[in-house]
């Protein structure tokens, strides 16, 4: 009997917020390694939000999924054959398969993990790319300084509970925004953020800015950049003289679709934004965190020993089973991930 293998594939493009229609789950002949590939077997698929600009055929940093194409993301792996002399059958490697149970690999791109120095799924998480983003988003763009303030959205996400940590590691007042009171009383109390806010339970900018200028008396110097939506409105014009604001994502905004496609409904805050920005002297970075990888080596001597004393919590949302990635998927979008979101596709 042939070997199988599973994987998820776009099924079509989604108009506004993706369904699970978007997406189909096929069985495929398992893929047969060629002359120095090796075969490996999925334990951990990370989900992204990223994934969503992947599903629009819209000129972006990177190209789309196709249509009946795999779904693109990181994975734990485990080799099961290989014909790569850097790697033997056991090996746990880090890889970027997709969503799958099994991939061919030609090493490539692939890196060694060792399980006894860190669990495989940080890998994908606070050790990983998410990780890497917050740790260079905040040094490269947001130039932290002690007793600064620095108001980051998605605060409990995978991203955004490293950024308010390491704030509060180099000295600054760090003021989350996060949506529902679980998250933000973690963020306070496990966390250590000084203050967190529900923008859920804010009906309006307005009333999230009220919260936000109560919570940041000398003003904001850096906002890292998120979620876009109320939140921006709500920070922008409490930003101090000459503060940062690192782009890093805009995840209320990403059913608009890609650049130049979709408005965002509303009154049109540009001209204000931009006036502010002149006259504070702010300055906008948008980054990817691939524009970073040098930062890798200072990253990963850092951040892992705050997690040995204590200094770094995080937290991880494990959805079991590919077959119930697209509806993880749909929730993290939704807020419905507390902490980094991960698929467990095999034992390991
Ligand atoms: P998270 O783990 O933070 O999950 C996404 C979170 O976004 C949700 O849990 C939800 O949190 C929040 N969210 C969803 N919708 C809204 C909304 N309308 N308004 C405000 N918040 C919302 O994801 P990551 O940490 O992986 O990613 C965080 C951001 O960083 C994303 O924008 C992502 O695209 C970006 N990113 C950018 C990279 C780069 O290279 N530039 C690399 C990696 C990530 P809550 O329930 O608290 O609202």
């Amino acid at each position: 009997m042939t070997e199988m293998m599973t994987r998820i594939v776009l099924a079509k493009r989604p108009q506004g917020s993706p369904t699970p229609e978007d997406f189909r789950l096929e069985e495929a002949p398992m893929p047969q390694p060629g002359a120095g590939e090796m075969l490996v077997r999925v334990v951990w698929l990370t989900l992204d939000p990223y994934m969503r600009g992947r599903m629009d055929d819209a000129k972006s940093y990177a190209a789309p999924v196709p249509i009946g194409g795999t779904m693109e993301g990181g994975t734990v792996a485990q080799v099961l054959t290989s014909d790569n002399p850097k790697f033997a059958p056991g090996d746990y490697v880090l890889t970027h398969s997709g969503w799958c149970s099994h991939a061919v690999s030609d090493g490539k791109g692939v890196r060694k993990l060792d399980p006894a120095a860190a669990p495989l799924s940080t890998a994908l998480g606070v050790l990983g790319m998410p990780g890497l983003t917050a740790f260079a988003g905040l040094h490269e763009h947001g130039r932290p300084k002690p007793g600064e303030t620095l108001v980051v959205g998605a605060a409990t996400g995978a991203v955004g509970s490293l950024v308010g940590q390491l704030a509060k590691i180099y000295g600054l007042r760090a003021v989350g925004v996060a949506g529902g009171a679980e998250k933000c009383a973690w963020a306070v109390e496990e966390l250590g953020f000084d203050a967190c806010l529900d923008h859920r339970a804010a009906p309006d900018a307005g009333a999230l800015r009220e919260q936000l200028a109560a919570a940041c008396p000398d003003g904001i110097d850096i906002y890292f950049e998120n979620v876009g939506g109320k939140t921006l409105e709500a920070v922008v014009p409490l930003m101090n003289q000459f503060g940062r604001i690192p782009v890093c994502g805009m995840i209320a905004w990403y059913d608009l679709g890609g650049l130049g496609m979709g408005e965002a409904p509303g009154p049109n805050l540009l001209p204000r934004t931009w006036r502010t920005i002149l006259v504070k002297r702010l300055s906008v970075r948008g980054f990817i965190v691939t524009d970073h990888a040098e930062r890798f080596r200072d990253f990963i001597s850092e951040v892992p020993e705050y997690i040995r004393d204590g200094r770094v919590k995080y937290r991880e949302s494990v959805t079991h089973g590919l077959a119930n990635a697209p509806s993880a998927f749909l929730a993290l979008l939704k807020g419905g991930n507390f902490g980094k979101q991960l698929v467990k596709v095999g034992a390991g």
